[in-house]
């Protein structure tokens, strides 16, 4: 995919910036690979979280709040259940393997789809033992009630997750053992990377996978393309991986969870370029003594309350 049509249009107002961002990225078009070090490495070593990249490019201001002035958000229900979904479809796609194990050529979708979502509940347990079961209680949410709420949502996943299986053994006449091996390549999950050289001081990505990174996001998809803030998120996972492991990682990919799309990309040299324009317009008003302008208010903001009273 162009890296310009990438973009989507649904997905969000992108703010004060647009493609491309001219007069903003540095001096050449640069890729990491070859490590042009005068380029690459930021101003005055400063190290932000991908996290506050990906907060600038939303708003300029709720990224110097949060970042620069620690303003603190706050937990909602909302919030919490997005994080429930987020970490529920990261840890099936890691645990993916031991439904595969179970296939037998003989089964139907139905009975495939059914061990998707055996599966689906034995991970959930796992996760109320964690920090969700006491998320869930400080929010007033009723665990019952909320998986009565999921329990479509995941009838679905297990049925599109089942359908996929059944074609891909179709077409390779592979048994499980094999095709565990075959569809489920090396998945690691929370995978954290540091690389303040080039300006991150911290990167936890989803899932590796086959080497490259995969970002779940609870939302549902847009309807073509990638949202521009999971672009970033993922140029730059893709950047500190390469930078982290010595190695070239030219693809990522968004799993959005609510309509179990997969997107991939290319992070291709004019992602990178532009990755790095913004990594350094957000340096600049990270160090600037005032917040930048309010802008757009396109979506609810958790630092309403700041915003409105900083400066
Ligand atoms: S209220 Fe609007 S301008 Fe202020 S931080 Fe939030 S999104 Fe940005």
């Amino acid at each position: 995919m162009e890296s310009k049509q990438l973009f989507s249009r649904r997905c969000g107002d992108p703010g004060p910036m647009s493609w491309p961002f001219e007069g903003s990225a540095g001096p050449s078009p640069v890729p990491i690979r070859g490590y042009d070090a005068e380029t690459i490495r930021p101003r005055e070593g400063l190290a932000v979280p991908v996290t506050a990249l990906v907060n600038y490019s939303y708003c300029p201001r709720y990224g110097y709040l949060r970042y620069v002035k620690r303003a603190r958000t706050p937990l909602t229900r909302e919030g919490v259940r997005a994080f429930f979904n987020h970490e529920l479809f990261k840890r099936m796609l890691v645990n993916e393997f031991s439904v595969v194990s179970q296939f037998r050529s003989n089964m139907t979708a139905g009975e495939m789809a059914q061990l998707y979502h055996e599966e689906f509940y034995d991970v959930i347990g796992e996760m109320r033992g964690c920090v969700f079961g006491r998320l869930f209680g400080e929010m007033g949410l009723s665990w019952s009630q909320e998986l009565q709420r999921l329990d479509r949502l995941l009838l679905e996943a297990s049925l599109v997750w089942a359908e996929k299986l059944l074609r891909v053994a179709d077409a390779t006449g592979l048994e499980a053992f094999e095709l565990a091996r075959f569809l489920i390549p090396r998945r690691r999950a929370e995978v954290f990377y540091e690389a303040s050289e080039i300006g991150v001081s911290g990167a936890r990505v989803d899932v590796v996978e086959d080497g490259f990174p995969v970002e779940v996001k609870a939302g549902r998809a847009p309807v073509t393309g990638i949202c521009e803030a999971h672009v970033l998120q993922l140029v730059w996972y893709s950047l500190v991986m390469e930078y982290a492991e010595g190695r070239d990682v030219d693809v990522a990919e968004v799993y959005y969870v609510n309509g179990f799309q997969r997107r991939r990309f290319g992070t291709d040299q004019g992602l990178r370029r532009w990755a790095l324009g913004v990594r350094n317009m957000a340096f600049e008003a990270f160090q600037a003594e005032r917040a930048p302008e309010r802008g757009r208010c396109n979506r609810p903001c958790l630092l309403e309350r700041e915003c409105r009273q900083s400066l």
